[in-house]
Order: C-alpha cells, then structure tokens, then sequence
C-alpha cells in the first residue's frame, strides 16, 4: 500500500493522505498491510520537486517510451523506475496480490495521472510503479476502490 495513505509524509510537499478507514484500519491491526513509497525507496528527497509524466504514462515510461520530468524539468526517470522496481520486490517477496496505490501520482496512480503541464490537467492511465505491478499480474487498486479492493481479497482467499 502507498505509505502516504497510511499516514506517512513521504509526498513531494512533505505531507501525506493519511485515510480513515474501517478495513484499512482492520488489515493494518491484522498485520496484512507492506507500506511503501516507491519514490523514496529509490533514495529522491522528502520534500522533492514535483513530476510528472510527459506524452506518456507509466506504461510508456517502461517501455523507454517516456520521461518522468520535474516541474523545474529535471528528469527523474530512473528514480521512477527504480522505485517501482523496489515495490515489485517487495510484492514477490511477500506473495502481494493486491496493491492499493495513491491515485493521480506519476508512481502510483492507477485510473488517471497528470499530462506533463503541470496544470492540473488529468489524462486516463497509470504511474510507473502501478504499471509495473500490474504487469507481473498484481491488481492495483486505487484509495477510491478499498471495497472493490477487500472484496477481491476476500474471493483470493475462498
Ligand atoms: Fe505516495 Fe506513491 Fe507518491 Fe510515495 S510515490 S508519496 S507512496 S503516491
């Protein structure tokens, strides 16, 4: 799970999206719940510039297709995919099926992210790191979808 929505202030601003949450708070109690956030993991600062994706999404990114680029046009790709991979390990190693990711971040988002302006403009797709779990087959689900979330949990384990 992104470790913004657990609380964490790992964003760009140095906040987080901390969530009240009836299942998020049972999971967590229950000891089910790996936090990560896969742009520090890859070792960028707490607070950082914000990125975004230009003409691309995640999917893009990995294919070397596109560029995660800061607002003062740094390219952090490497960083992205980096951290993406690290929440990938992290997926193996504890046989995660299902991830549930901050939505509209150029890591995380998985039904919408920002198209590379800068403002504020949302395009349909997902970040580096959604796309890369979801191509070795781990759901990723958004904050907006806990219920859809917990219900495929629940059919994973009947
Ligand atoms: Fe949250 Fe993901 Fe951004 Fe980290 S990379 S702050 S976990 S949305």
């Amino acid at each position: 799970m992104s470790a913004c929505l657990l609380g964490k202030r790992v964003r760009y601003d140095g906040g987080s999206l901390s969530m009240d949450d009836q299942l998020i708070a049972q999971w967590r109690n229950e000891g089910r719940i790996v936090s990560v956030c896969p742009e520090v993991e890859s070792g960028m600062s707490i607070p950082r510039e914000p990125a975004e994706i230009v003409e691309g999404n995640g999917v893009d990114v990995l294919a070397g297709e596109a560029d995660v680029v800061e607002k003062g046009g740094g390219v952090v790709t490497e960083d992205f995919v980096s951290g993406a991979t690290i929440a990938l390990e992290l997926c193996q190693r504890f046989d995660i099926e299902i991830a549930i990711l901050a939505e509209g971040s150029p890591s995380c988002g998985s039904t919408f992210i920002y198209d590379g302006s800068f403002s504020g403009n949302r395009i349909a797709g997902m970040g580096v790191t959604s796309a890369l779990l979801r191509r070795h087959g781990v759901q990723v689900f958004s904050q907006h979808q806990i219920e859809e979330a917990g219900r495929t949990i629940d059919a994973l384990n009947e």
